[in-house]
C-alpha cells in the first residue's frame, strides 16, 4: 500500500521523468476491479484526459496528484504505478493506462483497492481524505514539531486509544498507516497495543523522534523494500518488521518476531524489547 515514503519518491520520479509528456491514449477499466475508485464514470477519462501534458507530481500524505494542464490525477491507497519505456511490455491487466506521444506508457493496478481519479479542470472534485491530507502538517515538513504531536496525543480521546489506533487510523498523521507504523514502534520500542495514557513523558519523545527519523529515513532511500518504484523496484529501505520476518529475530536484541492480527490488520513486534 502507498504510505508517505512511497507517495514521495512515486511523485519525484514521475516529477523526474514524465514532466511534458503529452497522453495520447487512455483506456479506463479494462479490467474491472470492485475497489478500484474513480471518479465517475471510468468511460469518460478518455475524453477528460487525452491530449492533456503532465506539468508536476507532487505526494499528500497517501496520495499522489500528478497536475495536467487541463485536469488532476490524483492516485491513492493500493494503486501500482509503473511506467514502461517504449521497448518494453505493458501488463495485460490494469485499472488505467496512459499512453503518451513518446510511445511510453504508465500503468496503474489496483491491489486490493485503491482511487485512480481524474477530474478536469472545469469540474470540482471533493474527496475528504484528501481534504485532510492537505491541510495536516505532513511528518516530513517543520510544521510537524513536537508541540504539534504532543497536542496531538493530548486529546482526550486519543488518550484512551492504542498507539496503533492514535498514529495509523483516521490519517491523523498523513501518509502513516500500517505499514510504516511497524517500524516506528520497533524503533521506539513500544508494542502496538500500548494505551497512549501510558506512555511516560520520555516514550512520548521517542515516539515522536522515531516517527520523524524513520519516515525520512524511509522516504530518503526510495521507499520500504517491501514496495516497489515507477520502475518496478524495490525501495532501499529495508524493513525490520513485515511479513517475511515474523518467527525471525530482532536485530535488536535478538527477541522473536511476533505477527498478530490487530484492528483490521497485522502488527508485528518484539516479544522482547516490545512487551505487551
Ligand atoms: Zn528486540
Amino acid at each position: 500500500m502507498l504510505e508517505l515514503p512511497e507517495t514521495h519518491t512515486l511523485a519525484s520520479q514521475i516529477q523526474a521523468n514524465l514532466v511534458g509528456r503529452t497522453i495520447t491514449q487512455v483506456i479506463a477499466a479494462q479490467n474491472p476491479h470492485k475497489f478500484a475508485w474513480y471518479n465517475g464514470d471510468p468511460a469518460t477519462y478518455p475524453a477528460r484526459l487525452v491530449g492533456n501534458t503532465i506539468q508536476g507530481a507532487e505526494a499528500h500524505g497517501m496520495f499522489i496528484k500528478v497536475q495536467l494542464d487541463r485536469a488532476t490525477l490524483l492516485f491513492s491507497d493500493g494503486v501500482n504505478l509503473r511506467w514502461h519505456p517504449a521497448a518494453g511490455p505493458v501488463p495485460a491487466k490494469h485499472q488505467l493506462l496512459l499512453a503518451f506521444d513518446d510511445s511510453t506508457t504508465l500503468c496503474a493496478t489496483v491491489g486490493m483497492y485503491g482511487g485512480l481519479q481524474a477530474w478536469a479542470k472545469s469540474e470540482s472534485f471533493e474527496n475528504p481524505y484528501y481534504t485532510t491530507a492537505l491541510e495536516k502538517p505532513s511528518p516530513l515538513s517543520e510544521a510537524f514539531n513536537w508541540n504539534h504531536f504532543s497536542q496531538l496525543m493530548a486529546d482526550v480521546k486519543v488518550q484512551q486509544l492504542s498507539v496503533k489506533a492514535a498514529l495509523a487510523t483516521e490519517q491523523r498523521i498523513p501518509g502513516l498507516g500500517n505499514g510504516c507504523l511497524q517500524d516506528i514502534l520497533w524503533f521506539a520500542r513500544l508494542n502496538p497495543h500500548r494505551k497512549v495514557n501510558t506512555l511516560s513523558a520520555g516514550e512520548l519523545k521517542g515516539l515522536y523522534e522515531s516517527i520523524r527519523e524513520t519516515l525520512l529515513q524511509m522516504t530518503q532511500l526510495g521507499g520500504r523494500s517491501t514496495e516497489k518504484d515507477l520502475f518496478g523496484k524495490a525501495g532501499g529501505y529495508p524493513v525490520e518488521l513485515c511479513a517475511t520476518n515474523a518467527g525471525g529475530y530482532c536485530s535488536h536484541c535478538g527477541g522473536i518476531i511476533i505477527k498478530e492480527a490487530y484492528m483490521g490488520g497485522s502488527v508485528y513486534y518484539c516479544g522482547s524489547c516490545q512487551p505487551r
